[in-house]
């Protein structure tokens, strides 16, 4: 297949890259590297099935070869670009996914568009079913990551129904593994990148709030599945294990030998109270579940961080 991949010098896009290509598929990078990096995609310079094109998805897309798959991963995601860029991300959703959605048309390629478990919100139902519609603050400092995944779900669901496009919509919930920026500001790359420094780690509010985390090679192989499948989702593709961010602190602490404790900082505003994914769906249409547990997973993190921080 000849696969495009916006946001493919991402965290998530250039581990799909990476997994393309061991697969003998050919894979074209399209990112304005806003948040992604070069240093993610560099290692496959030179390979003929791999190319790299520096372009802002939010303009027209124009690629002159013909395409099997448009895979639009392009998005800041991290809560702390929030406030930071809030208007690239409302743009890369909403104008880039139009763009997106147009070159898959214009190529009659699959699309795959990357969600969120932030579609959620705050949720009120817990675990998060595909069925669940959500608790959003359209308003709020989030709102301009969850409405625009919103929209985005919602033009993609336009584009099945008005032109019987071939879309697929996974629903992203919180993973983490190598290639996260080391200042993403997300709580795995702070906690980790402060233990290894032997600072103490910031958690927000009483650290009672709770995330799921899933390690980034298990979450590549549910895009793939779901990619390869006839399931248009939504599909949520998450780890089940839910831990709060007391717990998290206190595991990363043990795992780099770091004595220097927790501190505790206020509470980001919206800030989701619980999210763990509801994966009947992705068991029952994909047979994928998880298979990295959150120790081995964060022993893998630590290491590459290691290797980056040098410490
Ligand atoms: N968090 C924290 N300390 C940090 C960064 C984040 O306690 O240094 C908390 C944050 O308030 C949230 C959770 O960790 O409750 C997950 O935050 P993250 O930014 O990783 O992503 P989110 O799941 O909120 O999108």
């Amino acid at each position: 297949m000849r696969i495009l991949i916006t946001g493919g010098a991402g965290f998530l896009g250039s581990h799909l890259t990476d997994r393309f290509l061991a697969e003998g598929h050919e894979v074209i990078v399209l990112d304005n590297l806003i948040t992604g990096s070069l240093d993610n995609v560099i290692h496959n310079y030179g390979n003929p099935h791999f190319q790299f094109i520096k372009h802002d998805v939010t303009t027209y897309i124009h690629v002159p070869w013909d395409l099997d798959a448009v895979l639009h991963f392009a998005s800041p995601a991290s809560p702390k670009d929030f406030p930071a860029i809030p208007i690239p991300i409302l743009k890369v959703n909403s104008l880039g996914t139009h763009n997106a959605l147009g070159l898959a048309l214009a190529k009659r390629a699959r699309f795959l568009l990357a969600s969120t478990s932030e579609v959620y919100g705050d949720p009120l139902v817990h675990p998060q079913p595909e069925t669940y519609w959500g608790n959003v603050n359209p308003i709020g400092i989030r709102g301009v990551y969850d409405e625009a995944k919103r929209f985005a779900e919602a033009l993609t669901m336009a584009y099945r129904r008005a032109h019987g496009l071939d879309t697929r919509i996974v629903r992203i919930f919180n993973t983490y593994g190598p290639r996260m920026r080391l200042d993403d500001g997300r709580v795995i790359p702070n906690f980790v990148s402060q233990a290894l420094r032997g600072e103490p780690l910031t958690v927000y509010g009483d650290g009672s709030q709770t995330r799921s985390f899933c390690y980034v090679d298990d979450e590549i192989e549910g895009f793939v599945r779901l990619l390869m499948s006839d399931e248009p989702g939504p599909v949520n593709i998450g780890n089940t294990r839910e831990t709060s961010m007391l717990e998290l602190a206190e595991l990363v602490n043990r795992l780099t030998g770091n004595d220097a404790g927790i501190t505790f900082l206020p509470l980001p505003k919206d800030d989701p109270k619980v999210r763990r994914p509801d994966i009947t769906k992705a068991r029952e249409s994909l047979g994928w579940e998880p298979t990295i547990d959150l120790e081995e997973g964060l022993t893998r993190t630590i290491a590459w961080f290691r290797e980056r921080l040098r410490v």
